[in-house]
């Protein structure tokens, strides 16, 4: 059982004065200064104003997009020191430098309490090379490291894992703290029943998780274009629909393992090419040569949606189609909603991966219907596929 120090483990006298480097994920999407979704920053604020109230200073990091060592104005976090100050309600300062010595002289003067938000981490190449004087010059900013951004803790990068080997205290914060409980949680202690649904692209990116996922569930629900890849497997007739070839000698041994808790689908949206949905209709079970599934037809949302009930656990990745285009999004806006529904009805529902979490906002399916939605992505995968994460084992253990 992974049982990391959390930010609040730390003494109150030793956190008041002190400098804390907090490695948020702002990896927000920004377009000409607009932060059209917020959620990520939104999560540290119970971090921030927690160090704020103890009386540290705080030194906020974070990379946004890929600018490769270039300063790309596009991807200045400045804008998000603007959307933070309004979040806490306090004025945070940004520091257009990450190291040298005007960054110290911030720093050093921030007051008990102030906040302060470096430039974008990745303007410098050294971060994601894990460079070692670079990492050194992070941690001469602070006394203490807290890693609070989960969704980098699977890269060994100068600020998620180069600079924390310098700190004698380097804690979880509560976002961070959060995320592993519930993705331990499904791993290893999921209240039963426990329902697995998985859906998406490709099996091969969640290959990891999906063995672990299938030992532990009680039941096992495929769909999106992985399932077709299971149905193959069973000599169902898939027509066009996206499959890995390679992994069909996988998935007859999964089924031989576990064919009694997996179901699959029993009918399909299907549709000659994207191009020409026109001919878009749903098939049972075997689909015609020239066409391709993309979604899970009525029945099976039926089926599926009886298997999500209102209590155990139910654990969510993978849309259930291609759920982008919206004559395709009926499967996975249903399950987005059973699981809402489960949750109101007293299960505990957890939902991880990108587009999964897109496609549920697409259902109207609100944050709070949900008891824990993984902003993990990549990092989630590889935590529920056994995977250590350099940003998380580097942590303190609690004692
Ligand atoms: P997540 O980001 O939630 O982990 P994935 O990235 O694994 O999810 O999968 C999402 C992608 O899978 C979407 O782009 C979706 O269009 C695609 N997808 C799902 N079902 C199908 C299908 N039947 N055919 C083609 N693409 C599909
Ligand atoms: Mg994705």
């Amino acid at each position: 059982m992974i049982n990391k120090a959390v930010v609040s483990d730390i003494p109150d006298d030793e956190l008041k004065g002190k400098k804390v480097f907090v490695r948020v994920d702002f990896n927000v999407p920004i377009k000409d200064g607009r932060i059209s979704e917020d959620y990520r920053i939104r999560r540290t604020v119970p971090t921030i104003d927690y160090l704020v109230e103890k009386g540290a200073k705080v030194i906020l990091g974070s990379h946004l997009g890929r600018p490769k060592g270039r300063d790309l104005p596009g991807l200045s976090l400045r804008p998000i020191a603007f959307r933070l100050t309004e979040l806490l309600g306090r004025d945070v300062k940004f520091s257009p430098k990450i190291i040298g010595k005007d960054v110290h002289y911030e720093v050093d003067n921030l007051n008990n309490g102030g906040v302060m938000l470096l430039e974008n981490l990745r303007f410098h190449i050294e971060e994601r090379n894990n460079d070692e004087e670079f990492a050194k010059e992070l941690a001469s900013l602070a006394d203490i490291y807290v890693n609070d951004a989960f969704g980098t803790s699977h890269r060994a990068h100068a600020s998620t894992y180069g600079m924390a080997l310098h700190f004698e205290k380097k804690v979880a914060g509560f976002v961070v703290n959060k995320e592993i409980m519930f993705m331990s949680s499904m791993l290893m202690n999921p209240l039963k029943p426990y329902v697995v649904i998985v859906g998406g692209a490709k099996i091969k990116d969640k290959i990891g998780a999906m063995k672990n996922l299938m030992e532990k569930a009680d039941k096992v629900l495929l769909g999106g274009g992985i399932a077709y890849t299971f149905l193959k497997a069973k000599d169902v007739p898939i027509g066009n629909s996206i499959c890995e070839d390679e992994m069909v000698p996988w998935a007859k041994e999964a089924l031989e393992k576990y064919g009694e808790k997996i179901f699959l689908p029993v009918d399909h949206v299907v549709a000659e090419s994207f191009e020409n949905r026109k001919t878009s209709i749903v098939v049972d079970n075997e689909i015609p040569d020239d066409y391709h599934g993309f979604d899970i037809g009525p029945k099976t949302m039926t089926k599926y949606s009886s298997l999500i009930k209102g209590n155990g656990t139910i654990f969510w990745n993978g849309p259930m189609g291609l759920f982008e285009d919206s004559d395709f999004s009926s499967g996975t806006t249903q399950i987005a909603r059973s699981m809402a529904l489960a949750t109101w009805r007293g299960a505990t529902t957890v939902i991880g991966g990108g587009d999964t979490i897109s496609a549920m906002r697409n259902a109207e399916v609100l944050d709070l219907e949900i008891t824990h939605i993984s902003t993990g992505g990549g990092a989630s995968l590889e935590f529920l596929g056994g995977s250590d994460l350099p940003g998380i084992t580097v942590l303190n253990d609690k004692n």
